[in-house]
């Protein structure tokens, strides 16, 4: 059975471009309602133009889909307000959440100017935070939602000069795994996309010929399927690239006990630092207070 959106409504955070714009354009090829975001400024996030929405909408109408532009920028309350406000205006309600739009301020945490740390996090990470907050109690109230995170392999792994886009990319994890719990009973799923694609983004940072292998298309599908009726997940994150698609978890090793009882001193520590360091035996890290501390707490 094809995936379809039929009857749905999503919105797109910085469709305008890149892999948004993918996302945009198979979730409307596929029946869904949809809003293309953009205020269409540079990579570092500055000047701005219509155009860049008005060409993905016009290109949606084009091919039989719907859609409508929406010129906001998710760092502003009020604009992710309005967004929300489009979808539910133009088509009744909103179902789908993608927070993909993205700005990028490069620099060794040594030359940084922390302006650019607050625009990165005020974009990636409040900006998630505003546009899914504008949505949220709605997807509640119809007991139906779907939002999509765009973290990164620079917050999962980390990657020279991006301190700003890495924390907050990796802040979006936390913003996650508590919403996961919030929206289980209301059949509200949130997942996470961590892509690798040629855009504009990554004109420059990846060599040449890798770029061309790295078709932003490919990385949709997976964020097609986090939007589905049909997605079973939630607190997810799927890398995804090339046509490559993986599972990615915090996990835990299993850990050891030491001080016998006692507070342990440095020196335990240090003595059992290999058995601490081990991941084998390595599982999900799932729960604040996880399983193995409930059994040495004696409480499992
Ligand atoms: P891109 O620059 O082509 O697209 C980003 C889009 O976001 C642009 O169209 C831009 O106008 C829009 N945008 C910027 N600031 C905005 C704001 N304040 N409000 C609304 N829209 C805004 O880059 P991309 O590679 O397509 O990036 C998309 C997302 O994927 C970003 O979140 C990025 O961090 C993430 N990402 C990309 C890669 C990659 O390999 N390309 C890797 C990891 C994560």
């Amino acid at each position: 059975m094809a995936v379809r959106f039929d009857n749905r409504v999503a919105l797109v955070t910085g469709a305008g471009a890149g892999l948004g714009k993918c996302h945009a354009l198979l979730l409307a090829s596929r029946g869904a309602k949809v809003v293309v975001n953009d205020p269409g400024g540079s990579t570092a996030g500055q000047g701005g133009s219509n155009a860049v929405a008005d060409t993905v909408v016009d290109e949606i109408r084009k091919s039989g889909g719907e859609a409508i532009a929406n010129y906001d920028s998710v760092a502003d309350r009020a604009g992710a307000e309005r967004m929300v406000r489009t979808a539910i205006e133009s088509y009744g309600k909103i179902d789908i959440v993608v927070n993909n739009a993205g700005i990028l301020r490069d620099k060794t945490f040594s030359k940084m100017e922390l302006d650019d740390f607050d625009d990165v996090i005020k974009v990636h990470l409040l900006g998630s935070v505003y546009v899914t907050k504008a949505a949220w109690q709605h997807m509640i109230d119809q007991k139906y939602g779907r939002v999509v995170l765009t973290t990164s392999g620079s917050g999962l792994a980390g990657n020279y000069g991006q301190s700003n886009y890495g924390a907050a990319k990796t802040g979006m994890i936390g913003l996650m795994h508590n919403l996961m719990t919030e929206g289980a009973k209301y059949n509200v799923r949130i997942n996470s996309i961590s892509p690798v694609a040629a855009t504009r983004m990554t004109e420059g940072l990846l060599p040449e010929q890798m770029l061309k292998k790295l078709d932003p298309r490919q990385v949709s599908p997976a964020v097609a399927w986090m939007c589905s009726e049909e997605c079973d997940a939630t607190g997810e994150i799927i890398a995804a690239g090339a046509g490559y698609f993986a599972r990615v978890k915090l996990v835990k090793g299993a850990g050891a006990v030491v001080g016998n009882g006692e507070i342990a001193t440095i020196e335990d520590f240090v003595a059992a630092k290999e058995q601490i360091f081990d991941l084998n035996g390595a599982a999900p890290y799932s729960k604040t207070i996880d399983d193995d501390t409930r059994r040495i707490l004696g409480m499992a």
